[in-house]
């Protein structure tokens, strides 16, 4: 069949791709330790469960505006203002059918033909192909492990063009775990300025951070960024609701309502049940979010422990989200390399044969050095897969 060439040139989605191989060795009996997994292992918390419920027992099930219920972009309102200080009218919100849909919708609007969007790498597998179906040209621009795997303000300048138009930051990462400072970001902030640039402000990981830490993105340092800074945000991970696909952008009028614009001729509203569970997660209490960071918490010690213990391999300590990014790249040299297949491949691939464990290579995330391992899995299942990585590893390097 011949295809519009849009499609010919963007790559599934590898991540889930690799997700499917693993699941199919498991039904084949054998036990495999997945570290693939881009969502929480919990379940949705109960009320949030319920208010779904009860939305259909209402017969909540009917269109609704295209951009979301009023009533969930109130509480989304109200969430930024009392989380972040942040102020946003309903009309700067838009919800959309996850986090995913909202960024395509925004990138559809936001970009075209010659703009460049800068990508620091390693980054989320979706960027480059999202901007790649903007017909935009995705920037991408390699970031040191050194530095916490953060973009830095001199890198940020240095690609610089006149065609220059946004900057993807996503922190929390996803797969670094890694966590930009407001000093970071504010350095970042001044180039974004001076340029004249968009930030797009991936937030998704915002309720899963360590340590204590604040967040913290670009809009919140001062009037002037916001005004030029789309956040993106969504229920998928900090409640464990990612199949109910609710997701949601904020950001300056024009932009959003050129978004529920497009919305409105493809998807149109998302569906009318999840809102109705999404106001549940947003208004409701929000003890569970704080169990689930709590866990979260300790199997990030943990499995940093254990990466740690593997001779030769370093990693950053991540401070939020749920992967780590280990950098094994001092066994590549004893790998078997397929042709067409990258070192990261090779090492994933190896590791799936001989220690049962699925991880993602870092190669899909624009950093082939690294493997992304998600603890989103039980802390008996880290301990046996890290033992089992160790072990092959060991094998690998006799
Ligand atoms: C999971 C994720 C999203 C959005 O997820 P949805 O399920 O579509 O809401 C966005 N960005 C990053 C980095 C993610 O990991």
């Amino acid at each position: 069949m011949q295809l519009a060439s849009r499609i010919r040139q963007i790559p599934p989605s590898a991540t889930l791709a690799l997700n499917a191989k693993a699941n199919q060795l498991k039904a084949q009996g054998v036990d495999i330790v997945n570290f693939g997994v881009g969502e929480p292992d919990f379940d949705t918390p109960e009320n949030i469960r319920e208010a779904g419920i009860r939305a259909i027992q209402d017969g909540f099930t009917r269109y609704t505006p295209v951009g979301g219920t009023p009533e969930l972009k109130n509480a989304i309102v109200n969430r930024f203002q009392a989380d972040y200080r942040l102020s946003y009218k309903p009309s700067e919100i838009l919800v959309s059918c996850g986090g995913k849909h909202g960024l395509y919708n925004l990138f559809q609007v936001l970009f075209e033909k010659g703009d460049e969007v800068i990508i620091p790498a390693p980054f989320w597998v979706s960027y480059v192909p999202m901007v790649m179906l903007a017909d935009a040209t995705p920037v991408v621009v390699p970031t040191q492990e050194a530095n916490g795997f953060k973009l830095t303000a001199a890198e940020l300048k240095a690609r610089l063009t006149p065609r220059t138009k946004a900057i993807v930051i996503n922190s929390p990462s996803n797969p670094t775990g890694g966590v930009y400072t407001q000093d970071e970001l504010a350095a970042l902030g001044e180039v974004v300025l001076q340029a004249g640039l968009y930030v797009i402000s991936d937030d998704i990981y915002d309720k899963i951070l360590f340590d204590g830490a604040k967040f913290v993105n670009m809009a919140m340092l001062s009037p002037e960024l916001k005004a030029r800074t789309f956040i993106l945000n969504g229920v998928s991970k900090a409640y464990a609701m990612t199949g109910w696909r609710i997701g949601y952008l904020a950001g300056p009028e024009a932009g959003i309502k050129a978004a529920d614009t497009l919305q409105s001729q493809s998807t149109s509203n998302p569906t009318s049940i999840s809102q109705k569970a999404a106001v549940e997660a947003l208004n409701g209490p929000q003890d569970s979010v704080a169990a689930m960071l709590a866990e979260f918490a300790w199997r990030r010690d943990d499995i940093y422990k254990r990466v740690l213990d593997i001779p030769g391999a370093t990693t950053i300590k991540p401070g939020g989200a749920f992967y780590i990014f280990p950098n094994f790249s001092a066994y590549y040299d004893r790998l078997k390399v397929a042709s067409g297949q990258s070192q990261s491949g090779a090492l994933a691939a190896y590791l799936l044969e001989e220690a049962q464990v699925a991880a993602v290579p870092g190669g899909e995330f624009g950093e082939d050095k690294c493997l992304r391992f998600s603890y989103a899995t039980s802390r008996e299942r880290i301990a046996t897969g890290l033992s089992r990585i160790k072990a092959a590893l060991e094998k690998l390097g006799k």
